[in-house]
């Protein structure tokens, strides 16, 4: 069993809150990213786990043990660190072997060990080579099977792909993915990379200013972000400020600077409760936005904001292109909508194609907007 409890974990360096009342559980054989910016609490939180830092408050769980006051040694832990850590004067095979030597292990069934998890990582035709020859993916796959080689009941991975190029990245994170699978063993992975994240992880735990602030499935804290420092991390979005202009049972409409009164179907209590002048914060995701020549007419432009029976709500704006930008499968327009910029992103090839100086109109549906308070929490549509 190697389920794994922090429970109102702190670390104060002097001053410095570094991690603040941090909870969670961590079920056994789960994989669980923790993501943050950097300077969040990601490291000192792992560090803490693996027992290379004492929490000033709070305790840690692992199984059935409180291993808080318990020493890196004495834990069921292994870490795999960004810089690899791997002695020089050692093969590749001493130093996969060299926890195991370090439990007493004899020579020959460490070395089978070690050979074995080589095979695991793909990298048993290196044995016996000197690890600083190889490349950095291969030096971080032979931190991996050392790590993996004492047999810990506990993973934890301290931004190891960081060092990479991102391709490599991308193939290690699959390989992670698939080692995780085949040892059904606990993860912690830490990493401010999203797409990392998104690739790996079982849950995502999301970090900012030392506190653990969501955590839930990739695709939970993606579709329903608790605040908008999460929304304006996980994905490109454009954040539009406004004004509630007035609510009614069913919608909430808000003056925006985009010059267009945008409307917000929604029934829920929290959103109603919003009053004329409230400052909101809209999120127009890239993915909900549709874009059409002007030409097109637009027939509604004019009642922009107003309810459809549906439910949805009409919401357009005229624009103008200022920037196009090709990134690979995608183009994104950068759109000046009443000296506010928007972007827009379309698959290249799908038969539009805009120049910078084209008007545009911007259509979305209120329904799939999110919206937030001056305080940064969501409103609940
Ligand atoms: P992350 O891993 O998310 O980048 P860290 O856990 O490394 O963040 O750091 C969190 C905060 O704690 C930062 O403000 C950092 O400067 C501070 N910090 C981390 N380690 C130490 C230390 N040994 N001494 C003082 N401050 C530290």
């Amino acid at each position: 069993m190697s389920e794994i409890t922090l429970s109102g974990l702190e670390k104060r360096y002097g001053d410095e809150l570094a991690v603040e009342d941090v909870s969670v559980t961590i079920d056994d054989g789960e994989l669980l990213c923790l993501l943050g910016p950097s300077g969040s609490g990601k490291s000192t939180t792992l560090r803490m786990l693996a027992g290379l830092e004492t929490p000033t408050d709070g305790d840690i769980r692992i199984g059935d043990e409180d291993v808080t006051d318990r020493p890196a040694y004495e834990r069921t832990t292994a870490t795999v660190f960004q810089d690899w850590a791997l002695f020089p004067n050692k093969t590749v095979l001493e130093n996969v072997a060299f926890g195991l030597k370090m439990q007493g292990v004899g020579k020959e069934d460490r070395h089978d060990r070690a050979r074995e998890m080589l095979e695991r990582v793909r990298m048993a035709e290196y044995a016996d080579d000197d690890p600083m020859n190889l490349s950095g993916g291969q030096k971080q796959r032979v931190a991996l099977a050392r790590s993996l080689a004492v047999n810990p009941d506990v993973l934890l991975l301290d931004e190891p792909l960081s060092n990479l190029d991102k391709r490599l990245s991308e193939d290690m994170q699959i390989e992670l993915r698939e080692i995780h699978a085949e040892l059904e063993e606990t993860f912690v992975h830490v990493t401010h990379d999203q797409d990392e994240a998104f690739t790996l992880a079982d849950r995502i735990g999301i970090m900012a200013d030392g506190t653990l602030v969501q955590v839930g499935e990739p695709n939970e804290v993606y579709q329903n972000p608790k605040n908008r420092f999460i929304e304006g991390f996980l994905g490109d979005t454009n954040f539009v400020e406004g004004t509630v202009e007035r609510t009614t049972p069913d919608a909430v409409r808000v003056e925006t600077e985009l010059g267009r009164t945008v409307g917000l179907p929604t029934a829920a209590a929290d959103a109603t409760a919003l009053e004329a002048g409230d400052a909101v914060t809209l999120s127009l995701r890239p993915e909900v936005l549709s874009v059409e020549p002007v030409s097109a007419a637009s027939d509604d432009a004019e009642s922009s904001g107003a309810v459809r029976a549906d439910g949805s709500t009409t919401n357009a704006v005229v624009g103008t292109i200022e920037n196009v930008l090709y990134r690979g499968s995608t183009v994104r327009y950068s759109v000046v909508v009443n000296g506010t910029t928007v972007f827009v992103e379309r698959t290249v090839g799908d038969g539009s194609a805009f120049d910078a100086g084209d008007e545009i109109r911007i259509d979305w549906d209120g329904a799939d907007l999110l919206a937030f308070r001056d305080d940064g929490s969501r409103v609940d549509l």
